[in-house]
């Protein structure tokens, strides 16, 4: 069976026993132990489009990789196509653009871009792919001031699941083109991905710590406060460690505005670390994902919530540009949100009292993934999927299926 693939292959086709099959497979989350039958390491765009076409033709089922950080679905029996070696950016300055390969990180566009000013709109962890993270929205912390990833896409190469290598935008497969912007894997294997630049150099950005018996004090303030935070501050809040809960802060622009925008938030921390720094030099923490809600406000039981648990939540801000009207957006925008709640303790100390929206990115459930959706986009999304993949030949990944098949996705309410 896999003779046939390696025929057409030109990267490495690895079987279970072969020596980096198990190094190829492995996913960041560590509850995944999946078994595929075989890991293809795609060379080039003709290497994506000879394993779906195998995939089609042997009825294997067919998972996507890049660098693990998304996936949530196992590759059991299936061919598990890694794109890890089509790495690689060229940035345009004069266009403010980047073209990167689907093996691509984010570290590597961010050292590309900030010779010339300029920044993507990456996420808290630089060895996150490009191509995943851009599907599934990508929210960073320069989305407050630019919107999210996804919205920045220009251009993307894309493997559709008859084999065909097509180039999709706003002029061209105008529908695929909205629901890449969002969607997830579910719409072709992109080879290559062209996405705007941000003039950002040097932000302002760090964290403090205050005494955590003033947590709920603050976040009452905080939650007041955000709505009226200007769009090139980002904040968001950690707790559950401790004696301190830490607060970080991102603003593109000078530390004396910052300051200001800050003063009706600020009381006295027990240590401050905020300081003028190079955007690509900016590490600032964040917890993983689980439990993920989005909030339109903070409500007094969910602080009190967070506050009694102690355990670990991260309170990120929305809104900004978040919140404004994009023209032909995708399906990944939540503009009522104005927080996230996550982390290994959010869903015991929030309940379900968040809005009932979530992130693609940021869903780990495949059961629960129109709930990244409003249901007219998720409509949509289904009515595309029916158009370029009507068989579901992408279905190992956060599924949407097509429109006519049975959908049975829990249909998440807050209580
Ligand atoms: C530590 C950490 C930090 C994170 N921080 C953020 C953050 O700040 N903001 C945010 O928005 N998200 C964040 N995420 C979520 C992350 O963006 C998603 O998990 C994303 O899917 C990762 O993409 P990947 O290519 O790195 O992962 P992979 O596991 O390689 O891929 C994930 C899925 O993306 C799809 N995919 C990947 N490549 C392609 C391709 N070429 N064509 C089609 N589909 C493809 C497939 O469906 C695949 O199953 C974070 C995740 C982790 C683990």
């Amino acid at each position: 069976m896999s003779k046939r693939l390696e025929a057409t292959f030109r990267g490495r086709v690895l079987r279970p026993g072969d020596g980096d099959y198990d190094t190829q497979r492995a996913a960041v989350n560590p509850g995944l132990d999946a078994r595929p039958v075989l890991v293809a390491e795609a060379a080039g765009p003709r290497d994506v489009q000879a394993a779906v076409t195998w995939a089609r033709t042997t009825g294997v089922p067919l998972a996507v990789q890049a660098t693990g950080h998304g996936t949530h679905v196992p590759s059991d029996g299936a061919l598990l196509l890694k794109t890890s070696r089509m790495a690689g950016v060229l940035v345009d300055p004069d266009r403010r653009a980047a073209r990167a390969g689907p093996g691509t990180r984010w570290a590597e566009v961010i050292t590309a871009a900030a010779p010339f000013g300029l920044a993507p709109l990456s996420g808290t962890a630089p060895g996150v792919g490009v191509a995943g993270y851009t599907l599934g929205g990508g929210f960073g912390q320069l989305s407050r001031a630019f919107g999210l990833a996804a919205e920045s896409l220009v251009r993307a190469d894309v493997v559709t699941a008859d084999g065909s290598l097509v180039t999709v935008s706003r002029e061209r497969h105008p529908e695929l083109f909205w629901a890449l912007r969002g969607g997830g894997g579910n719409f072709g294997v992109v080879t290559s991905l062209e996405f705007r630049l941000h003039p950002v150099a040097e932000v302002y950005a760090g964290v403090a710590r205050f005494p955590v018996e003033r947590a709920a004090e603050f976040l009452a303030r905080y939650r007041d406060w955000a709505p009226t935070a200007p769009d090139e501050l980002s904040t968001g809040v950690l707790l559950g460690q401790g004696r301190t809960f830490t607060v970080k802060v991102l603003h593109i622009g000078d530390g004396a505005a910052a300051r200001r925008a800050l003063r009706p938030l600020w009381s006295e921390p027990v240590h401050e670390e905020l300081r003028a720094v190079a955007y690509a030099d900016v590490k600032l923490p964040a917890l993983p994902p689980f439990g993920f809600g989005l909030f339109d406000t903070l409500p007094d039981p969910v602080i009190d919530g967070i506050v009694v648990a102690e355990t670990q939540v991260e309170i990120k801000q929305w809104g900004g540009a978040l919140a404004r009207p994009v023209a032909d957006a995708g399906p990944a925008g939540h503009p009522t949100a104005q927080f996230s709640v996550s982390g290994p303790g959010a869903a015991e100390a929030i309940g379900r009292r968040g809005n009932g929206g979530s992130f693609l990115n940021f869903l780990h459930d495949p059961a629960a993934v129109r709930t990244a959706f409003t249901p007219e986009s998720f409509r949509r999304l289904r009515a595309v999927k029916r158009a370029y993949d009507p068989d579901n030949v992408f279905h190992v990944n956060l599924n949407i299926r097509p429109e006519g098949e049975r959908d049975d996705d829990r249909d998440y309410r807050p209580a």
